[in-house]
């Protein structure tokens, strides 16, 4: 499934970390009609019933803003710390090493929002989990996530779902 997409998806090994193996998109985006299929089919992939999409910086941003521009929707920016210029309302999480925090412009969300989250990639989810948490704070909700890539062996999108989140994704690569 979706193996025209997989086949422009460049792995790069031990990047940024021995051991990792990096599901690069950029060669996704520098194709025309590649770029133009992943949108319409994670628009296909995703139900209707929700209000805005947010994007996970940097790469949840591409995908993000184009999925709202095909969809009509509004999109909010879910940025790292410090990148807001308004005033914000933050979430910290742990990483492999050390913390870091995902932030939006509290103004950013209509109360009781349905929230339509996107990123290119789910690993272990701490990022997504952390963002669902900041539209919680927020007063809106994560009802839907859609990824490109999941990579289920780090159990991201399972945690995802078992919080009550619809989760879709285009591919899956095996291993981590
Ligand atoms: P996680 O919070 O573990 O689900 O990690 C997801 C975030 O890290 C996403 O924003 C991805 O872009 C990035 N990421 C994690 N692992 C990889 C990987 N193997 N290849 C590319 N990006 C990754």
């Amino acid at each position: 499934m979706n193996d025209d997409l997989r086949a422009l998806i460049r792995t790069i090994p031990d990047y940024p970390h021995a051991g990792i193996m990096f599901r690069d998109i950029t060669t996704l985006l520098l194709d025309g009609a590649g770029f133009a299929l992943s949108i319409e089919r994670l628009a296909a992939a995703v139900a209707s019933d929700f209000d805005q999409i947010a994007g996970i910086e940097a790469r949840g941003f591409v995908f993000g803003a184009a999925l709202a521009h095909r969809l009509g929707k509004g999109m909010v920016l879910v940025r790292k710390k410090n990148k807001l210029p308004g005033a914000v309302i933050g979430v910290n999480y742990a990483l492999e090493y050390g913390e870091d925090r995902v932030e939006i412009h509290a103004d950013a969300v209509i109360p009781g929002a349905r929230i339509l989250l996107v990123d290119d990639l789910i690993a272990t989810g701490g990022t997504a989990l952390a963002a669902a948490q900041l539209f919680r704070v927020a007063g809106a909700s994560v009802t839907q996530a859609a990824f490109v890539i999941d990579l289920p062996a780090l159990g991201g999108a399972a945690r995802l779902r078992a919080t009550g989140v619809e989760v879709s994704a285009l591919l899956a690569f095996d291993g981590d």
